[in-house]
């Protein structure tokens, strides 16, 4: 249905309604509230006049981009959901290094599109959630540890206001509401139409190396690559995973695994080869043999194939985060018995030190709300798929919280547990920020126009 002004609309009683509010949710997991309609502008005059139409009727906003909210922040009680899925375009401007894209863009079509023009951009690890959540929320994405977190890419972005106002903010104009959208993810109150971002030209080469090794070596392991680390530079880029027995890369001897993937991306000018970049990992884990070891050469458009096959369609996830001060032999040394009890063995735990132990200085100090970052990142994924095992793995996971809870010095916004710890969103963000970022809040959106940060 459309209204009155063509926008498409679909409001609570449609036959669509209950299908438009979560199907374009990726976690099968959606919590009960729903809007009373949900519209999906095509254009951003559409937006402007969806976001005044809201407004004009008393009712709260909620937005989506690409539907990869950990906790279905754009799924809320009562107002309006306003879906900018098909605001997906893509221009590139090669002369000027930058590109105006689409909130509703996928990080993989973005990265495949800027790759057939020799440019690249630091898309999400994982190729399918909408960059418009992902660069407000800060973006983890490829290389981070040398090109930063992606939302330290954009230029300028445009903005629809609580007011229904439009404006374009960047770091000379509005540029109070350009450091706050770089970081507050679901609590940026505006609705973004589009993002002005820069681009790099592709890499000369990517390369990955992938161990995998039984879990009960994990203290041989953590402390062979966080030895390794320190020699390594940072746009070598080294994950561990401790999975559990569902998952691939297990053996009927070893169920439960350890896999490290490092990847180094040389940048156009460099030099030197990707096998000097990994070399401060010698022959692996000393005295231990792999279950599993590759390497290979690769694009950056392609680094998200894998990734995304660890994330099922379909299933019911719980994710959550912590940043700790801890080396990564350190931070790990609980998970060994943890990984053993997960009710689900398509969980995992996804580990890393940004800038390879330098995470904590990475950031330009105050340029964004983006602003907590640490040593060591763990981000736990519970992964299941009968809505009869939710209290089992929520309680593993509260498990997993408890044990690392200690030590964390923060979380990251976009993949925190946020409904079930709202306290997590101020811990998400630099202690001297957020009052800032409070003030900011309240300053475009006095009314509370925008539902803002997730509760429960
Ligand atoms: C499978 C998977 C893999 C992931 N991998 C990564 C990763 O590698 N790195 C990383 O950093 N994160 C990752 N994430 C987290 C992801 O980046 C965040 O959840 C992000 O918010 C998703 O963006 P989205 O637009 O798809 O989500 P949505 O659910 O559409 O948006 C989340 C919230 O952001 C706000 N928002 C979104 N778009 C706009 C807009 N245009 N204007 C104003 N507000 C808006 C809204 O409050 C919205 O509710 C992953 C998530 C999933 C599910």
């Amino acid at each position: 249905m459309h209204d009155d002004l063509g926008i498409e609309t679909v409001r609570a009683g449609d036959e669509a309604f209950e299908s438009a509010v979560v199907d374009g949710v990726f976690n099968a997991m959606v919590a009960e509230g729903r809007p009373s309609s949900v519209v999906r502008p095509r254009s951003e005059d559409e937006v402007v006049q969806a976001v005044r139409d809201a407004v004009g009727a008393g009712q709260k906003i909620a937005v989506r981009s690409g539907g990869h909210s950990w906790v279905a922040s754009s799924v809320r009680d009562g107002g309006v959901l306003i879906d900018l899925g098909e605001l997906d375009g893509i221009a590139v401007d090669s002369e000027r290094m930058v590109a105006t894209i689409g909130p509703g863009v996928r990080g993989k079509v973005l990265s495949a599109a800027l790759e057939s023009q020799g440019l690249a951009f630091p898309v999400g690890h994982c190729g399918d959630p909408g960059v418009g959540g992902f660069l407000l929320g800060g973006g983890l994405g490829v290389n981070w540890g040398a090109w930063l977190p992606s939302c330290f890419s954009i230029r300028s972005l445009r903005v629809v206001t609580a007011e229904g106002g439009l404006l374009t903010a960047s770091a000379d104009e509005n540029s109070e509401l350009f450091w706050l959208a770089r970081g507050s993810g679901p609590g940026f109150p505006g609705v973004v139409t589009s993002f002005e971002v820069a681009l790099r030209p592709e890499p000369a080469a990517v390369r990955v190396s992938t161990w995998q090794y039984p879990l009960d070596e994990l203290a041989a392991v953590t402390r062979w690559v966080t030895e390794a680390s320190t020699r390594l530079s940072p746009n070598v880029e080294v994950s561990l995973v401790t999975q559990g027995e569902g998952r691939p890369g297990g053996t009927a001897e070893h169920p439960l695994v350890v896999g490290v993937a490092a990847t180094v991306v040389l940048d156009h000018d460099a030099t030197g080869s990707t096998q000097d970049a990994l070399a401060a990992f010698g022959d692996g884990a000393p005295g231990l043999v792999p279950i599993d070891r590759r390497a290979g050469d690769a694009r950056l458009s392609e680094l998200h194939v894998p990734v995304d096959a660890t994330y099922p369609e379909g299933a019911r996830y719980l994710a959550d985060t912590f940043w700790t001060h801890l080396t990564l032999d350190e931070a790990l040394a609980p998970l060994e018995a943890l990984m053993a009890t997960a009710p689900s063995g398509k969980s995992y735990v996804l580990s890393g030190m940004p800038a390879n132990g330098g995470g904590a200085g990475l950031l330009p100090v105050g340029e964004a709300a983006y602003g907590l970052h640490d040593t060591t990142v763990l981000i736990v994924y519970v992964i299941w798929d009968d809505p009869a095992d939710d209290a089992a793995n929520r309680a593993w996971l509260d498990e997993v919280a408890a044990a690392l809870l200690p030590t964390a010095t923060g979380h990251v916004l976009s993949e925190a547990d946020l409904r079930e710890h709202p306290e997590r969103v101020a811990r998400s963000f630099r202690e001297e920020d957020w009052p800032r970022i409070q003030q900011l809040i309240a300053r475009f959106d006095p009314g509370g126009v925008f539902h803002g940060f997730p509760s429960a």
